[in-house]
């Protein structure tokens, strides 16, 4: 098999860079050293799965790259642009969208009009919460049109508050990919969704990559819908980054298996 030559791609032409590349990232909170030294690159459109005991460091690494937290030290790179300095909202800008560990709807608001806020936020226009918005109203068709592709059209009219778990899960990622995301963090997604809830939700997941090419990084205890789901793991162990490497890899790692699969979880 022959590689793709310099010629044949343009000599001019440099390499992609990852959509995510995370460069020796620490975050060091009074004496305590929570994340030390992380480094690991995401190629676009790759699905990583981050696993770990609680307490490991993953929420925080993932306020790491959002910008919730700035590190000590290191950097976080988005299609190769330093970002480390950048703002929560610049970020988002950059394409990068997260849910929490906690659900953050609007939960007195309906289902449409928690995802008409997010479709007018990306629109750019003034966000109103008028309660009859024309049908016409772009934001609007927008939101339909998400609501439809997570399969929550039906739920439309229902508080946000009032769903089941799995499809308040759903109506967040309805409402990041309003955003129009390259890069995307999943914190939990499963956590609390009733069993018969899960393949749906994968199934939502599933597509932000194949038909969004979103990149995803996603914490996840269900390791059933995690190797299922994804290209690669990274294994956090007390706020180091144990591996990163395809789930059979990491699963037969002796040090993976010693530090963090051997005990009781
Ligand atoms: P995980 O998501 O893997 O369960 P976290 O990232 O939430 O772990 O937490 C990692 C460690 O950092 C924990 O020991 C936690 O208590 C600590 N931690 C997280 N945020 C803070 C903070 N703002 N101040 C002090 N300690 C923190
Ligand atoms: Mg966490």
């Amino acid at each position: 098999m022959s590689a793709p030559t310099q010629e044949d791609e343009g000599a001019s032409s440099p390499p992609a860079p990852h959509a995510l590349e995370v460069r020796d990232l620490s975050l060091r909170i009074g004496g305590a050293q929570i994340l030390d030294g992380i480094s690991f690159t995401v190629p676009a459109g790759q699905i990583v799965g981050v696993i770990g005991p609680n307490g490991a460091g993953k929420t925080t690494l993932f306020n790491l790259v959002s910008g919730v937290h700035q590190p000590s030290g290191g950097q976080v790179l988005l299609s190769g642009r330093d970002v480390t300095r950048s703002s929560i909202s610049r970020r988002a800008l950059a394409g990068l969208g997260r849910t929490f560990q906690t659900s953050s709807l609007f939960p007195g608001l309906s289902v449409h009009e928690n995802a008409r806020l997010a479709a007018q936020v990306r629109q750019g226009g003034s966000v109103s919460l008028v309660r009859f918005p024309r049908r016409t109203d772009p934001a609007s068709r927008r939101a339909d049109q998400l609501l439809e592709e997570v399969g929550l059209a039906h739920r439309s009219g229902h508080r946000a508050g009032d769903l089941p778990h799995g499809d308040k899960r759903k109506l967040e990622i309805a409402m990041l990919l309003a955003t129009d995301p390259q890069v995307v963090l999943l914190d939990e997604p499963m956590a609390g969704v009733a069993s018969g809830d899960v393949p749906g939700l994968t199934e939502v997941i599933r597509g932000l990559h194949r038909d969004h090419g979103c990149t995803v990084l996603m914490v996840e205890h269900h390791m059933e819908v995690l190797l299922g789901l994804v290209e690669r793991v990274a294994v956090l162990h007390f706020g180091h980054l144990l591996a990163i490497d395809t789930p059979e890899a990491v699963m037969a790692d002796p040090t993976v298996q010693s530090a963090y699969l051997g005990e009781a979880v």
